[in-house]
């Protein structure tokens, strides 16, 4: 099978140069090389970075109508190649076709809010604060910015952030997870199509060397980072060091909470859909499921008997759940589950085996499910990034809160009960940045702000909604008054206001 090679874009066209470094792509379907991505040296970023220099100025002194008008044909455009992404995103992570569509409807929706920023950067007016004075709040473009992703949402992760800093005046380099490139690039090309200008969105595809190059560039002014806790802690402290706005979105651990008034059935679906979708590879998957006892027993029948209906195998065959996305990470994600075995956890249902409706080669792990799993173990301490469901059994709403609460992590948690009042508790008491009341990945509307606490985000400010408008400008108030005779005279004093 030929491999196509996958390149960066700057300046609204492919790059031309050679690479001296390059990395595998695969199907993780098949096991297949289906790619060679060139890798970014330190001076292809630098051309990058120039290119969007360059470009920001015009475009950050572009009308508001016109920005608007350009988002708009972006977003019918990403609507109508809708299919043709998600086909890209499941031939290299694996995801199966529903799943993977699923992340582009979730990105246009903030393709769709920054639509609206003629409204959101409207600033603050007072008028005579003084005598015939006024003053007035403005937010302006930052210039040239950077978004770094991860693999286990191609395209989705980066559309938090690009259509918000393009709408705002911005450009922007785009540094895709090397794992699973092409969507980017299909996306990049849709800009271009929508009338946005040339230099305005730039990709450059790497590893470290290129993004320690981004985090040190004098003319990247802001960086926003999602990926693995150590990464993202690398990334706040070195952006930050160099003078730059960061915000940098880490791991999970997220946790649902079952109560014994739950509605089991509900929970069972829920606990099976949040835990195994996209092969558990989302920052959102249930991965620990707290089970405030006596529910454990009942509650872990009914997911295993779900379970046993799952299929896994190549997304595109209709299946529920795919691969695992590279052939190195299911190896890490199988020796948790030994590990998990070994520790003494009550191994429920085992994934390793299959039956996989797909190629031999393919990078397989079946969902699994371990019980009587205690907080010690390191499929409790660790991020698995896997189809792997813990159940942790407790004997109290406040031995369950303790636990939640004692997580370094902090991103998603959801709660289940008919117990309004236990659910208004959990989301006071609860330290967790995104909580769903029966509703197991709360991922918020893009007209609100995703982002965790604790180490799972450095950085002051989530993404999208008002936040990422706030994050992509920085704000100037100007104080003004027409100059007339009565405004005349010597007055050294500190500036008081009649
Ligand atoms: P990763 O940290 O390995 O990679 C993320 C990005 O960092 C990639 O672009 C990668 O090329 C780059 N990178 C990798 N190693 C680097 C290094 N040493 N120095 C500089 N840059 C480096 O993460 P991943 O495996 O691609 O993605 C999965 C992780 O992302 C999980 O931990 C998941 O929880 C997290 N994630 C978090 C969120 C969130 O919103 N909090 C969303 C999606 C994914």
């Amino acid at each position: 099978m030929s491999t196509e090679r996958i390149t960066h874009l700057v300046g609204g066209a492919p790059w031309t140069g050679v690479s001296e470094r390059t990395s595998k792509v695969y199907n993780p379907a098949t096991g297949e090389v289906t790619g060679e991505l060139d890798l970014a040296s330190a001076a292809t970023v630098d051309e990058a970075v120039k290119v969007a220099h360059d470009a920001s100025r015009a475009w950050g002194r572009t009308s508001l109508t016109k920005r608007a008008q350009v988002l708009f044909a972006f977003r019918e455009l990403l609507n109508a190649n809708k299919e043709k992404i998600a086909a890209l995103i499941t031939a290299e992570h694996g995801k199966v076709l529903s799943d993977a569509l699923g992340e582009v409807t979730r990105g246009q929706e903030v393709a769709e809010f920054a639509c609206g920023i003629p409204h959101l950067l409207k600033g603050g007016f007072s008028e005579n604060v003084s005598t015939n004075v006024d003053v007035y709040s403005i937010r302006q473009p930052l210039g040239a910015v950077a978004v770094i992703s991860p693999f286990n949402f191609p395209a989705m992760v980066p559309l938090w952030f690009v259509p918000i800093a393009v709408a705002c005046g911005n450009s922007v380099v785009i540094k895709p997870s090397e794992k699973d490139p092409s969507a980017v690039n299909a996306v990049a090309a849709l800009w271009k199509e929508a009338g946005l200008p040339d230099g305005v969105v730039n990709v450059v595809h790497g590893d470290k060397e290129a993004v320690d190059r981004l985090l040190e560039h004098p003319d990247i002014k802001a960086v926003s980072f999602v990926g693995s806790t150590p990464i993202a802690k690398y990334v706040y402290e070195t952006g930050t060091r160099n003078g730059k706005r960061v915000q940098a979105l880490g791991g999970a651990k997220n946790h649902m909470v079952v109560l014994p008034d739950a509605d089991l059935d509900l929970t069972a679906d829920a606990a099976v859909n949040a835990g195994f979708g996209s092969a558990g590879e989302r920052c959102m998957a249930i991965s620990a499921l707290i089970a405030v006892e006596p529910v454990a027993d009942d509650l872990i029948g009914k997911i295993k008997e779900r379970m046993a209906q799952l299929r896994t195998g190549d997304g595109t065959r209709g299946c529920d759940m795919g691969p695992l996305v590279t052939g190195e990470h299911r190896d890490k994600v199988v020796g948790y589950v030994e590990a998990g075995v070994e520790a003494g956890a009550e191994l429920a249902v085992d994934g390793r085996d299959g039956p996989f409706d797909g190629a031999d080669d393919g990078f397989w792990l079946g969902p699994t499910l371990f019980d009587k799993v205690t907080p010690d173990m390191s499929i409790y301490t660790d991020e698995i990034f896997g189809p792997v469901l813990s159940v942790v059994r407790v004997p109290s709403y406040d031995a369950a809160l303790d636990l939640v609460n004692s997580n370094p992590y902090g991103n998603g948690t959801a709660i289940f009960t008919n117990d309004g009042g236990a659910a208004r508790r959990y989301q006071t008491e609860v330290e967790v940045g995104m909580v769903g009341v029966n509703v197991p990945i709360p991922v918020p509307m893009a007209y609100y702000s995703f982002g965790g606490w604790k180490n799972s985000l450095f950085g002051d400010t989530h993404a999208h909604g008002a936040e990422g408008v706030h994050f992509f400008t920085r704000g100037k108030v100007v104080t003004s008054r027409w100059l007339d005779p009565s405004h005349g005279g010597l007055n050294l004093g500190f500036p008081t206001h009649d």
